[in-house]
């Protein structure tokens, strides 16, 4: 019988969901969907003083706005503080972990001195029972900790999915703390515990917790637990090469959702942002999950480029269904105190526009116009809206008064004008786009006045 396919994101609610956090989640969802599996979320809330619910909620929003849907969750880590508790029990009846006493100053001390004598700063053993060692007597009003009483020889090796196999030395590990003095679970054991009690079978992560790993492996063999398949996903960089992080730009999923980028642009960016299928840049999300099969990870890390995330989301801004278009300029638009509707003329706007547009906030920009009086540029007016301009457009707007308000008779509308006046039709075409859209260059023009209301176009001609 073959494991069933589990992953899981853990995410810690001590803010938003980070670009990196929701890239881990976007791969483990992949994989768990490509193989039937499931995908668990999990909130790993054990540092209370930085977790908050309000955080969660953003996590969770952020979460269903990129469409990844989890099967199980959200559990709480200090929901489960009781099963931690449990597994403690067992693991300090099987001496697999033992009490400390050693207070922060003794520790201190304990590493200085080593430092002092060049060696590592390590914790020294001071309390590991061992065969024939009489353990120092407790000292009173310490309360313990518990640490995980690591092998001391062999080493602790696994195969990663990104980085293949790795292979540390257990003489090179110290007996990590696995209890805090306050009963509260550390990260390394809580993590232990829950992807051994969710049936994790494949864990994907950022590689800034690989140095954890060897740990939680010995705490997986401790508890005769099976180990899941580990996937260290090299670190983000921003543009400039550093770490990408808030000081250098937006790194919240949901400010890319406010700034105007849909989800599906996000997560064809950030499937591309350390796995590759082919030379395959742009695709679905349906596309992507029948690919992905944890092969073609990248080793080295990513680099964040902006200006390849807008031309991403541009492709799947011509791409998207206009009706949903329309709801997204809306809500950008309301933003700005514009009141609209996301009717079918809104539709046929985003319809007209969207090929120019890198995210919903371009669109918008675009789209103010028939809501608000354009301010063209001077040097625009006085280069097109001309007297000889004026009296064309006085005429088209005669015409316009009366036409069927749709594009052939706006169209028709304009060529008896052009007609009239014995002009070309740049010379109408252009000065209208002036006066009406505030711009000397639209998409085509007769299109482009027939979304608008009527009475705004004849508005906007009689102000001329
Ligand atoms: N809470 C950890 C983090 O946010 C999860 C690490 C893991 O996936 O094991 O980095």
């Amino acid at each position: 019988m073959t494991t069933p396919i589990r992953t899981r994101i853990a995410p810690s609610p001590t803010g938003f969901l980070h670009l990196g956090t929701a890239r881990t989640a976007l791969y483990s969802w992949a994989y768990a969907r490509h193989h039937g599996g499931e995908f668990v979320l999990r909130i790993e809330d054990t540092d209370v003083a930085r977790s908050t619910q309000d955080s969660v909620e953003q996590i969770i929003a952020a979460m269903n706005w990129l469409g990844l849907s989890y099967d199980e969750g959200p559990v709480y880590q200090m929901q489960r503080l009781e099963r931690y508790q449990a597994v403690v029990d067992t693991m300090l009846a099987a001496g697999t972990a033992y009490r400390c006493y050693c207070t922060p100053d003794d520790l201190e001390k304990m590493k200085a001195d080593q430092e002092a004598r060049g060696e590592k700063r390590r914790y020294d053993g001071t309390w590991r029972p061992m065969p024939g060692k009489t353990l120092p007597p407790v000292p009173a009003g310490v309360k313990p900790v518990v640490r995980f009483a690591n092998p001391l020889d062999g080493e602790v090796t696994w195969d990663d999915l990104v980085k293949g196999p790795i292979t540390i030395h257990n003489k090179e590990i110290d007996d990590l703390i696995i209890v805090r003095d306050d009963g509260v679970p550390t990260y390394n054991f809580a993590v232990v515990v829950d992807d051994w009690d969710m049936r994790i079978s494949h864990v994907f992560r950022g590689d800034e917790h690989i140095n954890n790993t060897p740990w939680q492996v010995n705490m997986f063999r401790a508890l005769g637990a099976a180990l899941p398949r580990f996937g260290h996903l090299p670190i983000i960089l921003g543009d400039d090469g550093l770490k990408l992080s808030k000081r250098r730009g937006a790194v919240s999923v949901t400010e890319y959702e406010a700034n105007g980028f849909l989800p599906e642009g996000m997560n064809n960016y950030l499937a591309r942002l350390g796995w590759s299928h082919g030379d395959d840049e742009l695709f679905t999300v349906d596309q992507m999950v029948s690919w992905f099969d944890g092969s073609h990870l990248n080793r080295s890390p990513a680099q964040w480029d902006a200006a390849k995330l807008l031309w991403v989301n541009a492709h799947h801004m011509k791409q998207a269904d206009d009706a949903r278009l329309a709801t997204l300029v809306v809500g950008q638009l309301a933003k700005r105190g514009i009141e609209a509707a996301a009717d079918d003329a809104m539709a046929a706007r985003c319809a007209l526009l969207k090929d120019r547009c890198q995210t919903t906030v371009e669109l918008a920009d675009w789209i103010e116009m028939f809501f608000k009086a354009p301010t063209p540029a001077p040097s625009d007016l006085d280069q097109h809206v001309t007297d000889a301009a004026k009296a064309a457009l006085r005429t088209l707007r005669e015409k316009l008064e009366t036409v069927a308000w749709d594009k052939a008779a706006i169209a028709a509308a304009m060529k008896e004008t052009l007609a009239a006046h014995a002009i070309k039709m740049p010379q109408l075409a252009i000065p209208l786009r002036v006066v009406v859209c505030g711009r000397a260059q639209t998409p085509a023009i007769d299109a482009v006045i027939a979304t608008f209301q009527r009475e705004v176009v004849l508005d906007r001609l009689r102000a001329i």
